[in-house]
């Protein structure tokens, strides 16, 4: 009889959603189709750890089970705390069943990596080459842009919408499976009269991408639900995978749904879990009509499991964010109810600045440490990643380590391309894009050099030896014979990884010391970047997983924290999904920001930014600042206005809102003790600013 110890700290509700099913007679679980839909906090995640841990100790082969995550740091956490709890349930020191969950359960990732796995696996069926190269978004909107030029719409009198732009239209419409027609009348009616011009440039940019053989981020979704069309290799893949489950469900988009929909067409052993409160990635066409749609997709439904305690936060921190969603529109109404009972009200901090701001997080941050809550326990989260910049330089000021999830992607920094351009090549000599980049980085290469070589080894059959044809001006002469002897041994099948990411930064190093003028401050990422290789068994794996799940920035001023140090952390909202910290400060809650400038004009919108302000608050466990400059800036002014506007209380902070809340006033420590002016009861205030005007 195989143990229960595993569920006993889990609420009715919760058990019953880990042992939906019934184990089969020799070994192995059956079950049908499960939705597990809850408010946060409320341990959606955690049931979903506890069920992996279950199906193994029923026998289930953790190599059968697909666990699909948001992230890829979400999909280590799930590994690791299915093993944790399993290792407990059984009560084993070392080895055993536990240990399979550590090695065996390797089908656990977001949708594109997965999809480039299976995508490699199945490339015969598909006419795909199997070596094809991903490409992450800045390099898929760097194809478009080249390829606007060469049609010549950069060149049009009115002006045709931006690289994003055509990339952000592109990836909506293929995401969503509607006709560009619509994606533009409903999502970007300013770009349609371009729809004829938009049309020409995507069909140049599929042909592009296929010739390079490379993938973008949506390639690995759309040419894994076209290979789940083909019936033969649906079963196929679906007879892999026992049991499939989701997290985050609610943001998952059109094609995922139907991808799922596909590998289980009856449901059976599929479980998502999700808040649809917490859908915020509609920018990203997800559906929330796939959670809300899920149970009678089935026949018999989806078995339904709502989950109603807050393990997570006091009741405090879910009053506040219950009443936000009390004043939503349309929704349906989920009250968090917090086990862990009372404490203090979150508050509200007005601020006169962002520079005030800073401050205040800093000072508190510190003052917390001293009373023992490292900073790893605490988060500063914003609205976008620019917002933390001013905070950043505070932080770097007074010595206080952090990273930075979801801002300026370490894979960004021009050396790190560089660097993995030359890697990219390597692995797939069609891959112009990075060719492109690498042949550039040679004193004297333009581009113009770069397409005649190019055009070289295209009629040399992608050799690399065919580069030798190509006479390179005389600065260049060592670097190219350098680059055509390193390519030559990075391309042959029978080098060993390891070592590899080495022989390219020797190759490098003289062109990265003359192209960075500063290139010391850049050297801990290149190290970074050789370290992190060595996690990987093969190249391939490496860039790809790499390019879909970059690590966390390594900001030149974060004084890069290793795993043993403390760091506080820095994130978007849209990055801390599904994370907690004991106190979470949350940036610029005013209007611009909560909702977003650029979300104005359509309601539902807006009703995405007040949920995530919800998930913002909801990751607090005891306490919560929301800080309010008075002065904000704006990130799009004209050319003569002021860079800061007065900014407007946030419009979700009703007044039902704000009784739930401690408003506070910080004035900043620069001036040291003493009474403050707010706190002698006499209001002064001088607009300074406007005086100065006025002399003019
Ligand atoms: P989110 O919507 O933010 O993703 P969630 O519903 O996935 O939240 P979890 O992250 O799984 O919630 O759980 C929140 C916290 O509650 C975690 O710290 C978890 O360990 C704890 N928790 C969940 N269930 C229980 C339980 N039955 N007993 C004690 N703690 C629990
Ligand atoms: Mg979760």
């Amino acid at each position: 009889m195989p143990t229960t110890a595993h569920l006993d700290k889990l609420n009715g509700p919760q058990r019953k959603a880990v042992t939906y099913g019934e184990p089969l007679p020799e070994k192995g679980y059956a079950s049908g189709p499960l939705l597990i839909v809850a408010g946060a906090g409320t341990g959606k995640t955690d049931t979903l750890a506890h069920r992996v841990a279950h199906l193994v100790i029923h026998g289930v082969d953790p190599a059968r089970i697909l666990l699909l995550t948001f992230t890829r740091r979400a999909a280590g956490e799930m590994r690791r705390r299915a093993h944790e709890i399993t290792k407990q349930a059984l009560n084993e020191a070392l080895g055993g069943v536990s240990q399979q969950i550590a090695q065996r359960l390797t089908w656990a990732g977001t949708f594109h990596a997965i999809g480039g796995r299976l995508l490699r696996h199945y490339a015969a069926h598909l006419q795909l080459d199997p070596h094809f190269t991903v490409i992450d978004r800045a390099d898929s909107a760097d194809l478009m842009d080249s390829l606007r030029q060469e049609l010549g719409f950069a060149a049009k009198e009115q002006r045709f919408p931006r690289k994003e732009t055509c990339l952000q239209v592109y990836s909506n419409r293929v995401n969503t499976c509607a006709s560009l027609k619509d994606t533009l009348e409903r999502h970007y009616p300013w770009c349609a009269q371009w729809e004829e011009g938009l049309t020409q440039l995507y069909r140049a940019y599929v042909q592009a991408k296929q010739r390079s053989r490379v993938l973008d981020y949506d390639d690995l979704l759309l040419y894994w639900h076209m290979m789940m069309q083909e019936p033969r290799l649906a079963q196929h893949i679906g007879a892999h995978f026992d049991h499939v489950l989701v997290d985050e469900y609610q943001d998952t988009n059109l094609l995922q749904a139907q991808i799922l929909h596909a590998l289980k067409p009856d449901g059976a052993g599929l479980a998502v879990v999700g808040d649809d409160a917490q859908a915020i990635y509609s920018f990203r066409a997800a559906a929330v009509e796939n959670i809300l749609g899920f149970a009678e997709r089935f026949k018999p439904r989806a078995e339904v499991v709502t989950l109603a305690q807050n393990y997570r936060s006091i009741q405090p921190v879910l009053d506040v964010a219950n009443m936000l969603m009390a004043e939503a529109p349309r929704q349906h109404r989920k009250y968090l109810l917090a086990v862990r009972g009372n404490g203090a009200r979150p508050r509200l901090v007005t601020v006169d600045e962002l520079l005030t701001q800073a401050d205040y997080v800093c000072s508190e941050v510190l003052r917390r440490r001293e009373a023992n809550l490292p900073l790893r326990r605490q988060a500063v989260l914003f609205r976008s990643a620019s917002h933390s910049d001013i905070l950043e330089v505070e932080l770097a000021k007074r010595k206080i380590p952090f990273v930075k999830y979801g801002g300026l992607r370490f894979l960004e920094a021009a050396h790190i391309k560089d660097l993995l351009g030359v890697l990219r090549w390597a692995d797939n000599p069609r891959n112009t894009l990075a060719g492109f980049r690498v042949i550039q980085l040679l004193p004297g290469m333009g581009p113009v050099n770069a397409r005649s070589a190019l055009g070289l080894l295209e009629s040399g059959g992608y050799s690399f030896a065919a580069l030798r044809g190509f006479t390179p001006p005389q600065s260049a002469e060592i670097g190219w014979r350098r680059l055509i002897e390193l390519l030559r041994a990075l391309s042959d099948p029978e080098r060993p990884w390891p070592g590899q990411v080495n022989m390219a930064r020797e190759w490098y190093r003289p062109h990265f010391e003359r192209l960075y003028e500063h290139f010391h401050t850049r050297l801990g990422d290149l190290d970074q970047l050789e370290h992190l290789s060595g996690q990987y068994a093969s190249r391939e794996r490496f860039i790809t997983e790499l390019t879909l799940d970059p690590p966390n920035a390594t900001s030149d001023l974060s004084g890069r924290p290793t795993l043993e140090e403390d760091y506080l952390v820095l994130s978007t909202i849209h990055s801390a999904k599904g994370m907690e910290w004991d106190t979470v400060y949350v940036l610029n809650v005013v209007d611009g920001s909560f909702p977003s400038e650029f979300a104005t004009g359509r309601p539902e919108l807006i009703e995405e930014e007040r949920r995530l302000l919800y998930v913002a608050m909801t990751r607090a466990q005891n306490e919560l600042a929301l800080i309010a400059p008075l002065k904000f800036h704006l990130t799009h002014q004209s050319r003569q206005g002021d860079s800061h506007v007065y900014g407007g209380r946030s419009r979700f902070l009703t007044e039902k809102v704000l009784k739930t809340l401690e408003a506070v006033a910080f004035q900043g420590t620069a001036l040291g003790s003493g009474e403050s002016l707010a706190d002698s009861g006499a209001a002064v205030s001088v607009d300074v600013g406007a005086r100065l005007r006025e002399m003019w």
